[in-house]
């Protein structure tokens, strides 16, 4: 029984999406433990960095706690090399933004914030921002 303590705390912290049947998934149930926790590693990487699915190599090699775990990521068709210095998830964008999503994303809570700003301070007092694209200019009066 959950106690209002033990409620699970949405903290608007970023976060990756994985699919709640993944472990059990054929490709990612036969992974190594060390495979498996790689591929978890370099989810959270590619969703920190807002990388688009793409890991440099020197960062997996970190990563990686053994080396065969890569392997098994690649052999399982989990990741693919881009070249030299890069790999790709290949189901990250599956599940996850990309980088264009997440910037669209922003932008839009921006414009929320200034359109809220707007209607909590500008709109009660009658004011005339001039930064704010809300307000408009009245001719003949200067703006606060
Ligand atoms: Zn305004």
């Amino acid at each position: 029984m959950l106690r209002s303590g033990d409620l699970p705390n949405f903290d608007g912290r970023p976060t990756v999406r994985l699919h709640q049947g993944m472990p059990e998934k054929g490709s990612v149930a036969a992974l190594s433990d060390s495979a498996f926790r790689l591929l978890i590693e370099a989810i959270c990487y590619c969703g920190r960095e807002e990388s688009n699915g793409r890991v440099p190599s020197v960062i997996l090699n970190r990563l990686a706690t053994k080396r065969t775990a890569i392997k098994e990521l690649v052999d399982r068709g989990h990741m693919e090399s881009v070249d030299a210095d890069t790999w790709f998830l290949t189901d990250y964008l599956r599940w996850n933004r990309s980088d264009a999503e997440i910037q669209a994303f922003r932008e839009s809570k921006a414009q929320s914030g200034v359109l809220g700003a707007h209607n909590r301070w500008h709109v009660p007092r009658r004011q005339r921002v001039k930064d704010c694209p809300h307000c408009y200019p009245v001719k003949g009066v200067e703006s606060a």
